[in-house]
């Protein structure tokens, strides 16, 4: 039977990227980088393609779900400093890094009282662009032109439909009705400068407090007017426990709910992925995978709150994966060094020890992309629709 047309074809579900986002924008980085190395050879690119910042380890909500509450204690919800902040952008612009993420889990926009909306405001357009990930109970100061003008996207972390069921998910009063606002706030100001972006996605996280309210989640959702709405269950991927992901009952009655809710609404995005959504299908790799091209070649980059930088997402924070620190350096000087080289060795040949590719990586599924492109098995995909969601992200 044919799918009723989906009214809002934006929405989509992000449980898994689409194999095109996970692994065939990375063959626009290999083919960017002019001499591709031969694998097992280190070649770090002059600048990272994304740098993702985490200003502040401390958040101002305090979620059922969060991973990063208790490595934000451990990092003593901690606060980038002024100077470094702008140390770090002086580097962006130096080395001309495309784009910056300002990440959730601490809360970027608790940094300074909202002053990373200035930063952004001040990136050089024509190489560089922000994203964010924000709760956006304090989104209002993004809502300026010379802010939006700079960014791609905004992921809102959405959970409740009201003020009421927001306190029973993330504690603090009043949450809903402050980031209805600031959202409603910066698609006006959108609107009223011309701007096509940034995109305004709700990323909706299902968890044991709220996988009954999936209805009136959406019906909130499209009512505010997000330009998406991506669904995903909360999974306790550092293994707290505390009971915040859903129970095999919780599962089959939430599957049984999107399933209908989806066919009622016509949301195929969402049919065709419950799998993904639900985490059934396998995430990661099975066989064993030897080689990351995204460390090999230094498409990514992470610098936290206290200057430490990064380059594997799942192993910051691990001193022995550590490239370098703010504190003693510019972001210049530790980018391609030789701690920076040491550690990409280290990490790749670890990558059977941290079985990394079964754990879902996305990555992996890019590495594997870049190797089929240099055996000649694929061909990059077309420029448009890389442009239109990738140029400034990988
Ligand atoms: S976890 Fe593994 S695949 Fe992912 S970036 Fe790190 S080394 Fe690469």
């Amino acid at each position: 039977m044919a799918r009723p047309t989906t009214e809002t074809d934006l929405i989509t579900a992000t449980a898994q990227p689409r194999p095109y986002w996970s692994a065939n924008k990375a063959l626009y980085a290999a083919a960017d980088t002019s001499a591709l190395p031969v694998q097992g050879e280190i070649q770090i690119r002059p600048a990272p393609w994304t740098l993702e910042v985490y200003g502040t380890m401390d958040c101002n909500v305090a979620c059922d779900h969060c991973n990063a509450d208790e490595r934000n204690h451990a990092y003593g919800q901690g606060s980038m400093p002024l100077e470094m902040m702008e140390r770090l952008h002086v580097s962006i612009a130096n080395m001309g890094v495309r784009g910056v993420q300002y990440c959730g889990g601490g809360e970027p926009l608790l940094w300074r009282g909202g002053q990373i909306a200035d930063f952004i405001a001040a990136l050089p357009r024509e190489t560089t662009r922000a994203g964010m990930a924000s709760n956006m109970t304090m989104g209002k100061v993004l809502a300026r032109p010379e802010v939006l003008d700079k960014m791609v996207f905004v992921e809102v972390a959405v959970f409740a439909y009201d003020d009421a069921t927001y306190e029973a998910v993330a504690k603090v009063k009043h949450g809903q009705s402050r980031m209805e606002k600031a959202v409603r706030a910066v698609l006006a100001a959108r609107q009223e400068a011309g701007l096509a972006t940034p995109a305004i996605n709700a990323k909706v996280i299902i968890n044991s407090t709220n996988y009954r309210w999936l209805r009136q989640i959406y019906a909130w959702a499209e009512a505010t007017g997000f330009d998406s709405i991506h669904l995903r269950l909360a999974d306790d991927y550092e293994r707290r426990g505390g009971g915040f992901v859903l129970d095999e009952a919780q599962r089959t009655q939430f599957r049984a709910d999107l399933e209908a809710f989806a066919a009622e609404r016509g949301l195929t995005e969402w049919a065709d992925k419950i799998g993904l959504i639900l985490g059934d299908d396998n995430k990661g790799v099975t066989g064993t995978h030897s080689h990351c091209w995204t460390v090999a070649t230094g498409v990514n980059c992470w610098v936290l709150a206290n200057g430490e930088v990064y380059i594997c997402g799942p192993q910051w924070g691990n001193e022995q994966y550590l490239i370098g620190d703010l504190n003693h350096g510019n972001l210049e000087d530790i980018w391609g060094g030789k701690q920076h080289q040491q550690v990409a060795r280290r990490l790749i040949a670890n990558m059977g020890l941290s079985r990394c590719y079964e754990l879902g990586c996305r990555h992996i599924k890019q590495s594997i992309a870049v190797d089929q492109w240099t055996a000649g098995a694929a061909v990059v995909p077309p420029q448009a629709e890389f442009e239109q969601r990738h140029a400034w992200f990988l």
